[in-house]
């Protein structure tokens, strides 16, 4: 009986070390390029994740080459649409919405929020461009805009930086902080480690859909103070959470001017 019980416990042990190997080995882009383990539901992949279009005609070949872009994955497809957005860029369900505006200087030159029930289940996001600086000598550059339209569009997946230093080597992907978008490397697309990170975060599949739901969503605005707590703070990169009814949060990560 005691051995066997040995015998048991040297089993377990062994499957546990094999089981944390895996936890530990087996995905390494899950651990530092998620933003929690947000997702949108949905029943099967690819899905297909509607971009509405609430930009100007000055953003527009960017939110085009954005949407191309991350179309390319294999778990997911966008597909831009008419915006349903006023100009405050309201989150609508079961949808991102795209928006530019001039919001001030505030400090932030690209804004991402997702509204997630349940926990992980994301149910709209909303990217925001601030023209406040874009119209400015420094990010008025192609290479800026398709930066920062590739990297909080990005965002509404669920997907997380690569790299929050500003001074370090360009990595070649939007999902990558920078001095100088145009590089070399530029930082103007994706790369094969974004796309892997959404097989991750894709991998499972739900037994219902958060897409092309139409349920009310909680709202942020484009101030500070509406996005709640801050709770993550990675070089220049902040994370905030703001809690509603019933357990929904919207999450809301800034990218500050420098
Ligand atoms: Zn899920
Ligand atoms: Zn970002």
């Amino acid at each position: 009986m005691r051995r066997q019980h040995a015998l048991r416990s040297k089993l377990f042990a062994v499957v546990a070390a094999a089981a944390l190997s895996v936890l530990t080995f087996g995905t390494p882009a899950q651990a530092n390029h998620a933003w929690g383990s947000y997702h949108w539901a949905r029943t099967s992949n690819p899905f297909t994740l509607k971009l509405g279009d609430n930009v100007t005609a000055a953003w527009d070949s960017y939110l085009s080459t954005a949407s191309a872009d991350w179309s390319q994955s294999t778990v997911l497809d966008t597909t831009i649409v008419a915006g349903q957005s006023t100009r405050s860029c309201k989150a609508t369900s079961g949808r991102v919405e795209v928006c530019n505006r001039t919001y001030g200087n505030n400090g932030w030159l690209g804004l991402a929020s997702i509204s997630v029930t349940g926990g992980t289940h994301i149910t709209s996001g909303t990217a925001k461009m601030n023209d406040t600086y874009f119209n400015t000598a420094t990010y008025n550059t192609p290479a800026w805009r398709l930066l920062v339209m590739c990297q909080e569009v990005a965002h509404t997946f669920g997907l997380d930086h690569q790299d929050e230093n500003f001074d370090n080597p360009n990595l070649g992907t939007c999902m990558d902080y920078t001095s100088d978008p145009d590089g070399p490397p530029s930082n103007l697309h994706p790369n094969a480690h974004d796309f892997d990170q959404l097989e991750a975060i894709y991998a499972h599949l739900d037994s219902f859909s958060t897409v092309d739901q139409t349920q009310s969503v909680p709202q942020v605005g484009d101030d500070r103070a509406s996005w709640g707590r801050l709770v993550a703070r990675d070089g220049a990169r902040d994370t905030f959470v703001r809690d509603f009814a019933n357990g929904d949060k919207v999450i809301t990560v800034v990218y500050w001017v420098r």
